[in-house]
């Protein structure tokens, strides 16, 4: 395991990718709008582990300064592949960022604080919430984390259910 965890940037092809490892709790990031060629000078700006599964990647473009190429065409398998290319611990910091924003949650310390925001059964069920400080989002560990951990894989992490 990496002391720090690396950051990591996609490109066109492995979006759904970037999206598992934002669960995972890794910085992930892709820019559709971007030619590869920048995408891979950003991605060098920001000491970005560059991913792709473009095997002529360095006939055609400035190299990346780190980067791991993709085997697999399946999102699951190329979680798998970067876990063990990047050394990872998967399980460490599962559903700590907004997938969306891609910036790290923060815990809500009094669930009081969001009563009126989300559904009552909801309210009811569960002890810990926790906001995106981007979008505003409430998120809590529901039946959408124990899915996603059992489809990829992971240790189910505590829900903090109620
Ligand atoms: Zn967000």
């Amino acid at each position: 395991m990496n002391p720090v965890a690396p950051l990591f940037c996609v490109d066109h092809m492995l979006i759904k990718l970037g999206k598992y490892l934002r669960i995972l709790g890794f910085d992930a990031s892709w820019e559709p709008a971007l030619r590869t060629h920048e995408l891979i000078r950003r991605a060098n700006a920001q000491h970005r582990v560059f991913l792709t599964r473009n095997r002529r990647l360095r006939d055609q473009y400035p190299c990346p300064d780190r980067s791991i190429l993709i085997q697999s065409a399946d999102p699951v398998a190329q979680l798998s592949e970067v876990v063990s290319g990047a050394g990872l611990d998967a399980g460490r910091s599962l559903f700590t960022r907004c997938i969306r924003c891609n910036v790290e949650l923060s815990a809500i310390a009094d669930k009081r604080e969001i009563e009126d925001r989300v559904h009552p059964n909801v309210y009811a069920c569960y002890e810990r919430f926790y906001c995106c400080p981007a979008c505003q989002t409430v998120f809590w560990k529901g039946s959408h984390v124990r899915n996603t951990c059992r489809k990829l894989s992971l240790p189910l992490p505590d829900c903090g259910r109620a």
